[in-house]
């Protein structure tokens, strides 16, 4: 089974900003924080800059509880990363409850901050009482130690070389002794069986729509916890499912995060740009598997021009190829298109982006190379 190297430990004076991506625009998305509005997307330096902006900006009248980057706008929440204080915000609420207690905002947010682990009953009222609002907060942040366990357990998988149904669980009951880390054993877990379905290997009796479904529902849950290696596999998950977007948080997968920048700024652009192969100045010192798909894209994604152009036929039958999910297929017609583009042949571009017209994450481009199609022969 393929499997793609990581950070394990990152610097964070220097991760990210240190690799070097030959042929690609710089990235503007790999600064370490960026804090996005919810609502207009607009970036900003500090949390409180974007905090103080999006009730500004975007006026809002109920009640909301605000944890971190999440307006909670569901009646039960679970908090598995550490908040601060100042990131815990009671807005539009005249009253704030405790477990029934009337307490100030700033005790709320002291109080769920300070809190590793428990089950809390939040109340928020408006103005005069009006509207109230309830949740039912889960505080499940791992400790330290916990998550180091979990992360060891999952290093074992690499040793075999080989990840099957039988190892996953193998894999849960080792780590079950992470009390506090339970959710980020399940998101691990869900990604494992989610990849072993893609695959159909294994001995899984999942089908590749189940894995898709186990895929997402890891990249949720470990999108919300702050370690590496959940940064790692959710960063994965983006880019089966062709979220692009979501690449701030790859600076531990440097492979991953320049194929994620590639077609980011295809997708935003419509541009595209021969595909760069980047060089960190360390070598990556854990591994997460990988399905074989995003492991034979991501290996063409590292290779010189030269090189996959002699890949080009291979490129074209997956895009086709009924075992791989559209999303992969999608993802080689855009590099088939690009190889053809590159290579100055606008017809064969433009017969592939035909391809891609409709895809919502890739018309834009295809729009283009559809033009510049008719252009040339015109
Ligand atoms: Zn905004």
């Amino acid at each position: 089974m393929p499997f793609l190297p990581y950070y394990d430990h990152i610097d964070p004076g220097q991760g990210g900003s240190s690799m070097v991506i030959p042929e690609l625009p710089r990235p503007v998305l790999n600064r370490q924080h960026v804090f996005t509005c919810p609502v207009c997307h607009q970036s900003f330096a500090s949390y409180e800059d974007r905090f103080q902006h999006r009730f500004e900006a975007h006026p809002y009248q109920r009640p909301l509880l605000v944890l971190g980057a999440h307006e909670v706008t569901t009646p039960r929440f679970v908090v598995t990363t550490a908040l601060s204080p100042e990131q815990i915000k009671a807005v539009n609420a005249e009253t704030c409850r405790l477990d029934g207690k009337t307490i100030t905002a700033k005790t709320l947010a002291r109080r769920l901050a300070e809190a590793k682990s428990g089950f809390f009953k939040v109340e928020l009222a408006g103005t005069q009482g009006k509207i109230t609002v309830s949740y039912e907060i889960s505080i499940e942040v791992a400790s330290d130690a916990h998550a180091f366990l979990v992360e060891q357990e999952f290093a074992r998988l690499y040793s075999p070389g080989v990840v099957s149904v039988a190892s996953v669980s193998a894999f849960i009951r080792a780590a079950s002794e992470a009390r506090t880390a339970r959710r980020y054993v399940d998101g691990l877990a869900a990604y494992l069986y989610g990849i072993l379905a893609k695959d159909q290997r294994g001995d899984t009796t999942l089908s590749q729509e189940q894995g898709r479904a186990r895929l997402n529902e890891a990249g949720q849950t470990l999108s919300e916890i702050g370690r590496p290696l959940a940064a790692a596999v959710a960063g994965i998950v983006s880019f089966q499912s062709n979220a692009f977007s979501r690449n701030e948080r790859l600076a531990a997968v440097p492979r991953l995060q320049s194929a994620m920048s590639w077609f980011e700024s295809v997708r935003t652009s419509g541009q595209q740009l021969i595909v760069g192969r980047e060089d960190g100045p360390i070598t990556p010192n854990a591994c997460v598997p990988l399905d074989s798909a995003t492991d034979e894209i991501l290996a063409w994604m590292e290779m010189p021009h030269d090189r996959l152009r002699g890949h080009t036929k291979q490129i074209a039958k997956r895009g086709q190829q009924d075992d791989w999910l559209p999303e992969d297929r999608i993802k080689a017609k855009v590099l088939l298109a690009a190889i053809h583009e590159t290579e100055g042949d606008a017809g064969q571009a433009g017969k592939v982006a035909r391809d891609f017209r409709h895809d919502p994450v890739f018309s834009r481009l295809a729009e283009r190379l559809i033009s510049s199609e008719k252009e040339s022969s015109a």
